[in-house]
Parts: C-alpha cells; structure tokens; sequence
C-alpha cells in the first residue's frame, strides 16, 4: 500500500448541463468515475418550456446546486481540476447559462475549459456504467430521438426524428389531457393499468400511425392521431397504451435496422424515455432475438445529467481538447458527428 506521502489526492472534473429544462452540475473523479449530481428541474404547470424561462431558472438555481453538490461530497474549489460544460445541441438561452458558468469557474479557479456535445455524453456514461464497449444508441429524451453508432472514428446519427422528440411528443399528449410535465412516466401507468385489466385488447381497435421513413421516424402525426381518438371518446388509458406501443415499436425498428447494417450486437438505452420499462422490455427482446444485449444505465443516468458531461469532458480533457474561452461558444445545432472520437 502506498505511504500517505505517496498518495496523491483525488481531484474531479466539474461538469454543467443545461441543454433543456434540466440545469445539473455533477462530477467525476480523475480515474473517470461518475459522482451523483445535483440537479433541478424546470417543470411547467402550463404550456411546454419557454426558453428563455428555462434560461432564468438555471441561473437562480446555479449557486445553490453547486453548494449543495460541494456539501454533498465535502468539497473544496481547490479539488476542481477541469470544468466541462454542454455546448450543443439544446436550447440557446439555457446552454449559455451553462457555458457562462463554466467559463466564470475556469477562469476564476484557474482549470482547463471543456466543452463536449450533449449526444455523446449520453454515449459514453452508458458505454461506462454499462460495460459494453461499441453500441447502437438509442437516444430517446424529451427533444432529442437519434440512433447512433460509432464508424469510422465518429459517432454517426444513423436514424433521427424528422419533427418532435418522443419525449415531447408524450409530453404535449400528456398535456392535452391535463397531466402535468412530465407526461411519459404518466402515460407509462396508464398504459400498465390498461393492459392489465385487459390482457386481449387488440391494437387493431386502437390503431395510430406508424411513421418510419427508412431509418428515420416521425411523432406529429400520431400525436394528432391520439388526440383525435381521445376526443372521439376512446379510453385514454387505451391511447396511452396505443401510442407507447406503436412509437416504441417503431423505435426499436429502426435500432434494430441500425443493428443489423453496423454488424454490431450491442444496444444501448439513453434518454429519458428509456426509464420506461415497457421500452426497455421491448428492446432487450429484440436484441436477444438478434443473439445481441440491451444495456440500459441507471435513471439517474439516463437522465439529463451533470457526471455525464463530466464524464466526457475528463475524456476530451485527457486526450489533448482543452478548449480556449473563444472557442467556447455554445451551437444550439451541433451535430453529434461534429468531432472526433479522439478518446478510445
Ligand atoms: P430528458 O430530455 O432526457 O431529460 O428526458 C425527459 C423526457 O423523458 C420527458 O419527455 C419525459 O416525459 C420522459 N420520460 C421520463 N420518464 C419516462 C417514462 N417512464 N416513460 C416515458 N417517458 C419518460
Ligand atoms: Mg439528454
């Protein structure tokens, strides 16, 4: 064992979400291990999130979450040795309440900057915390549906929405009927329940639309399709089944096509969405059928989360990307294949 002189104490690596309504500062420590984050949630009584609402929620709850996380863990600034932060993809007002946090600290505790794409940190926590090494990712969160997959030394989106995300496409249904955000844990019950008390209802007599368009999806209209056939007077327990049976069916179509021209036989779960148990049913079958493993990391990281970017930014960081404040910009549009895996 090592004497205490020998030992080097532990530092972390801050890292700051803020692409949506989640604002969410979480840690690793310098061997890339993730620490529980603190976060705090924008949750609209009415209407879907405003962003610039969103934006002014962040930086009210910023210095208390960084308190909160600092007493959590018994912390010090002097522990902090890099700080990464959200650049893109997200929302404009809400990544620049991130990136102006992040900048603020690095230069004011005098630590390497670290900017990293939103869609990859999901990649590489669930990669970590899954043990599996070179995944299919199906992304599902509020704004966010993307299947992507590692060729060619990027992370290529393979598939995507063409509209809304599932997320916000549960969302705005679950609003319709007068259930607050978030709408999806809410549907996931009402499905349950309906299915339990009637174990023989047959989709034919709840049909919606099936949008795939090759690799691709769609969420509008059957989002329209499920609020018309409430206010034609189906069960809404009945929709709420119908609607997570065909949009998650259509999800794990097209991973499952994503599987099959990448040769890969590993599927990850990602997102919000993917705390739902009926998805992740669904998934792990097709991928056992494929002789494939669905790997799906804890809520907590599932989650929009700070550890992820941390996570990330620890990688970026160790690999040669410290980034300049001028290049530290926000991109509301950033794509996932914009950089490359410079990492692993
Ligand atoms: P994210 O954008 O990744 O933070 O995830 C938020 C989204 O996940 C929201 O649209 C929620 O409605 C959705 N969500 C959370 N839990 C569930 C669930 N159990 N089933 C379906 N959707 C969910
Ligand atoms: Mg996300």
């Amino acid at each position: 064992m090592p004497s205490s002189v020998d030992m080097k104490p532990m530092s972390y690596t801050l890292g700051i979400e803020s692409t949506a309504h989640t604002f969410s500062i979480g840690l690793c420590d310098d061997e890339g291990n993730p620490l529980p984050s603190t976060s705090a949630f924008v949750r609209p009584v009415k209407g879907g999130i405003h962003p610039r609402e969103a934006a002014d929620h962040h930086a009210e709850n910023c210095q208390s979450l960084i308190e909160q996380l600092f007493a959590k863990h018994s912390l010090k600034s002097e522990d902090i040795s890099a700080i990464a932060f959200s650049q893109g993809p997200g929302l404009g007002p809400c990544l620049r309440i991130g990136a102006s946090v992040a900048r603020t600290i690095s230069t004011a505790w005098e630590v390497p900057l670290i900017g990293v794409n939103h869609c990859v940190a999901h990649i590489e926590i669930g990669r970590q915390e899954c043990d599996c090494s070179d995944p299919v990712l199906l992304y599902v969160s509020g704004g966010n549906t993307q299947i992507i997959a590692r060729l060619e030394g990027k992370y290529r989106v393979l598939g995507e929405t063409l509209d809304i995300g599932i997320g916000n496409m549960l969302d705005k249904f679950a609003r319709e009927q007068g259930i607050p955000f978030p709408g999806g844990p809410v549907i996931e019950k009402n499905a349950l329940r309906w299915i339990t008390a009637n174990p023989n209802s047959s989709l034919d007599d709840f049909s919606l639309p099936y949008a795939v368009q090759g690799m691709d999806l769609a969420f509008s209209g059957v989002l329209t399709a499920a609020l018309m056939m409430v206010a034609k007077g189906a069960p809404l327990d009945a929709v709420c089944w119908s609607l997570q049976e065909h949009v998650f069916a259509a999800c794990v179509e097209v991973a499952e096509r994503a599987l099959a021209h990448t040769g890969k036989s590993e599927l990850l779960l990602g997102g919000g969405v993917a705390c739902n148990q009926k998805l992740r049913n669904m998934s792990s079958m097709m991928a056992e059928q494929r002789d494939g493993e669905c790997f799906v990391p804890e809520k907590k990281y599932c989650i929009d989360n700070g550890s992820m970017i941390a996570v990330l930014g620890r990688l970026r960081l160790i690999s040669g990307n410290e980034m300049n404040i001028e290049d530290s910009k926000i991109n509301q549009y950033m794509r996932t294949d914009s950089a490359e895996i410079t990492w692993s």
